[in-house]
């Protein structure tokens, strides 16, 4: 037997036994007489101690031991007389009788402790040492408990989980299709699937019922801290049911996540539409761990007397408490933030109301002390707060004063990550103009249903109709989506006609699925949850990297394995595909 115990579970109780433990050295402490190894399994750390007096010949050997060395270490349970409350295992130590080295280590390129020395390119291309470090290892033991405590939940609920396949039909609709070539099929593709939408829903037309998976998905799209190219969902389908029964379902599901896992009883969740979040936060996935909702103030300036303001669509402000004392600089630097190219806002303009009841304000010279009073109450600002103003285009200022709002709230650090705020947005529009390709696409994807009472519109006024869709937002993060489905055949073409394709073009692409809608497809609905995303939030992070054992970096490369790579012309020449060095000339 290589071990009797492991290094997180011995206690007071255990002293006077005999143990056998395995593990990496952590680090040795040489003190003369005595010679300490913290040795490390992913269970915890358990002091070794070997003395010079009683075995010097084991004490040398110790001395030996390099960090992350594996070494077996037999010996008895002790009392310590300096104890260690930081850790579990802090009150006894192990007297060594005996040490193994199972095998050497060279030494790491980083130090494998909380607080690393090692910048992120190190950290992933030796993972499985970062894996070592206990704060990324409770990442992923926090991932496992909550994708048990998501089974047990949907079982109980009485879903399936059922597989669908990997290699799928590439569809032009969505994000960009990873592919891959078929030996069989010469210059035929499959690919892989950015979600199993299309065969959930055959699993309901199947007669399934109540499917899910955690299901791995792809997406060939620029990379950010919350995205990877592959990632998981948690995917899951019902039939028979209407908005409602979703949103309970899943709510319930969320409920039993942070009961569990935080000891949260979550209120009922709050339902926002679409519509109300943009206008109040300029955001589909409002974060509302604080306040700072728009104020529409074009009406409430006087007219005639800004120029800029006349000619805007829409004016608006956020009132942030407390903060007229900002300094010139922080105004200049809030100025900067939203002429970003990514906010995108001309300029900012600010009301002081200052704590002696005056306002000062960037558009002094235009109004007057009662228009800024009137603004100021139109806020609801007091004494001591500032107002935050952006004018331009309707949608699109809304859209940077929702994000000069997010940097507000993190400035003011009234951000909590443990401060959950969650809800749903409903009543997304069904469909988005795109300028640039100069057609709609579908908001949520093109088997979302529009709202009953809006369907007439789909060919006269496509803009206007609403789908039964919905996202669960935690904390400003869209950790869900999904809505109920077309189920006709009928409705199906006439949404693949908005989409501006033909009966012919729908046919070819979306066939399998709508051919199946004439075999008797139930109503049926549901909604994908991005579980790493989910992960994270638990965890109180931003970034879904450390909650995924194996990412890739923001080039889209495992830089450990150092892939993609080049395969040979042997390969290339199976599939019939070109090498880049031909493509290239
Ligand atoms: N398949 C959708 C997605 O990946 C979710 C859903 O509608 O169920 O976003």
């Amino acid at each position: 037997m290589y071990r009797t115990k492991n290094n997180g579970e011995l206690r007071l109780a255990d002293v006077g036994k005999q143990v056998t433990l395995c593990g990496w050295v952590q680090r040795s402490r040489d003190l003369g007489g005595m010679t300490f190894v913290d040795l490390r399994d992913r269970y915890g750390i358990t002091q070794i101690v070997f003395n010079m007096e009683t075995d010097a010949a084991l004490c040398g050997k110790a001395r030996e031991l390099g960090r992350e060395y594996v070494v077996q270490i037999k010996g008895t349970v002790a009392e310590r007389s300096n104890k260690n409350a930081k850790i579990p295992t802090g009150d006894i130590e192990i007297l060594a009788t005996e040490i193994t080295v199972l095998n050497p280590s060279k030494i790491p390129p980083f130090t494998i402790e909380n607080h690393s020395d090692g910048g992120d390119e190190l950290r992933m291309k030796y993972r499985y040492l970062d894996l070592r470090r206990d704060c990324v290892r409770q990442n992923l033991v926090l991932r496992h408990r909550l994708s048990i405590e998501i089974r047990k939940y949907m079982d109980e609920q009485g879903f399936m989980e059922i597989e669908t396949p990997f290699m799928v039909k590439s569809t032009p609709e969505g994000a960009r299709d990873f592919v891959v070539p078929s030996r069989m099929n010469p210059g035929e593709f499959y690919a892989l699937p950015q979600s199993p939408q299309q065969y959930k829903q055959l699993l309901m037309v199947a007669g399934m019922d109540r499917y899910f998976q955690i299901v791995r998905c792809f997406r060939d799209e620029d990379l950010r801290a919350d995205r990877q190219p592959e990632f998981t969902q948690l995917d899951c389908e019902m039939s028979f049911v209407e908005q409602e029964d979703v949103l309970q379902m899943f709510e319930g599901l969320m409920r039993h996540l942070f009961k569990v896992e935080k000891n949260i009883d979550l209120p009922p969740l709050q339902r926002m539409t679409w519509q109300t979040a943009m206008d109040k936060y300029g955001s589909d996935k409002p974060d509302l761990r604080f306040g700072m909702e728009f104020h529409a103030l074009k009406e409430v300036f006087p007219q005639g007397k800004f120029s800029l303001f006349d000619q805007s669509e829409w004016v608006g402000g956020i009132c942030v408490e407390g903060a007229s004392e900002y300094t010139r600089k922080q105004l200049d630097e809030l100025t900067d933030f939203v002429k970003r190219p990514q906010v995108g806002a001309g300029g900012l303009i600010y009301i002081k109301c200052n704590t002696d009841g005056t306002y000062k304000s960037s558009v002094d010279k235009f109004f007057d002390a009662d228009d800024l009073k009137r603004v100021a109450e139109a806020c609801g600002a007091k004494a001591g707060d500032l107002i935050l103003i952006l004018a331009g285009k309707a949608s699109k200022t809304k859209v940077s004063l929702g994000q000069l709002r997010l940097e507000m709230g993190n400035r003011l650090n009234l951000r909590d990550p443990f401060n959950y705020k969650v809800l749903w947005i409903v009543d997304f529009p069904l469909l988005e103009w795109d300028e640039e390709a100069g057609r709609f696409f579908a908001m949520h994807h093109p088997f979302t249903a529009p709202k009953p009472e809006d369907e007439a519109m789909l060919e006269t006024e496509p803009g206007k109709v609403r789908a039964n869709a919905y996202d669960m937002v935690i904390n400003g993060v869209e950790v869900g989506g999904g809505s109920i489905r077309i189920h006709s055949r009928d409705l199906q073409k006439r949404m693949f006609r908005a989409l501006g394709f033909s009966d012919e073009e729908a046919q070819k692409q979306f066939g399998f699925l709508m051919n199946a809608f004439e075999y008797g497809a139930p109503p049926h609905g549901g909604l994908a949850f991005g579980f790493d995303r989910l992960c994270a939030l638990f965890g109180g992070e931003d970034s879904i990297r450390d909650y995924i054992a194996f990412p890739k970096n923001n080039a889209g490369r495992d830089t450990m394995s150092e892939s993609p790579s080049p395969i040979s012309q042997a390969q290339l020449d199976e599939l019939f595909l070109k090498s880049t060095a031909e493509k290239r000339d």
